[in-house]
């Protein structure tokens, strides 16, 4: 494929991308095909999409599943969405800041699948927002900027292991999947992106006892990344915390498991 000028993907609309919305919309029909595969929906699925925007990924996936639900902020793009969505199946538009919708009750009592081109801008947000619903949420396909994807993939020795590593790993499966270049999107970002799938874990798998304390324990130790975890844990874990969780403590952060994070933050405390 000449990279130089793709194939266009979306609804056969256009409308003016806002910056302050993190609009880049995924222009190469190459990459949209991949993402859809990486989706690969299958009966019964219950989908939704977070940023539709021009419909790029929501008018192939609409294709190939007959419903879906999208969540989208920019009001410009609800009318298009929806005239454009209307031969293709049925599109139910949420149209609201996702930070604001409980992914719990869209499940309605079941599991979504989620799937998004995220605005990079709250790119963060959105995953932290998930995760408080990850019992409702059967798995993940995000577009995110590539430097966050390595960062959530990462694993200990890494210089890019780090608090959104752990606090993601320790409830989710999380791999990278492929990279997709600038000129993929309209307007170009100044970054490569990359595609993620997450699958929260069974939570009776994970064995946090108080999520609140894990990622007190977590923002902790990665605060101070190149002291040792005495230091850097001081006021938060003591010498008899660092051996009742058999953790070294002159250990730094970028060494320690997933689960030596879990042990730590489990062992009781004043
Ligand atoms: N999916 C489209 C694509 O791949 O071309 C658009 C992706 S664009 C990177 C991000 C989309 O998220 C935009 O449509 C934007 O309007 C929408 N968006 C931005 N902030 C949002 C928010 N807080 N809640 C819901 N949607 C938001």
């Amino acid at each position: 494929m000449n990279s130089s000028h793709p194939p266009r993907a979306g609804a056969g609309f256009t409308a003016p991308a806002k910056k302050q919305l993190g609009q880049h919309f995924l222009a190469d029909t190459h990459y949209v095909e991949k993402i859809v595969m990486a989706v690969n929906p299958k009966d019964g699925d219950c989908l939704v999409e977070i940023g539709p925007g021009q419909g790029a990924i929501t008018f192939p996936l609409l294709r190939r599943h007959p419903k879906l639900t999208v969540i989208e902020f920019d009001r410009d793009l609800i009318a298009p969405l929806t005239e454009a969505a209307a031969p293709l199946g049925e599109l139910t538009i949420v149209h609201r800041d996702v930070l604001q919708v409980d992914f719990t009750a869209l499940a309605a009592g079941g599991k979504i699948r989620l799937v998004g081109n995220l605005p990079y801008n709250i790119s963060s947000p959105i995953l932290f927002h998930a995760l408080e619903h990850a019992a409702a949420i059967s798995d993940m396909t995000f577009m995110l900027q590539k430097e966050v994807v390595d960062r959530m993939a990462a694993g200990p020795g890494s210089k890019v292991y780090g608090r959104l590593s752990v606090m993601l790993q320790a409830w989710c499966e999380v791999t990278s999947l492929f990279v997709v270049p600038p000129g993929a999107f309209r307007p170009p970002p100044k970054v490569d992106s990359a595609v993620a799938r997450l699958v929260p874990r069974d939570p009776a798998t994970i064995g946090i006892d108080d999520p609140k304390r894990f990622a007190e324990v977590v923002k902790a130790a990665f605060g101070q990344r190149r002291k040792t975890l005495r230091n850097a844990l001081n006021g938060v874990i003591d010498e008899a915390g660092f051996a009742a969780a058999g953790v070294r403590s002159d250990a730094r952060a970028e060494q320690l498991e997933v689960a030596d994070f879990i042990r730590l933050a489990n062992v009781p405390h004043a």
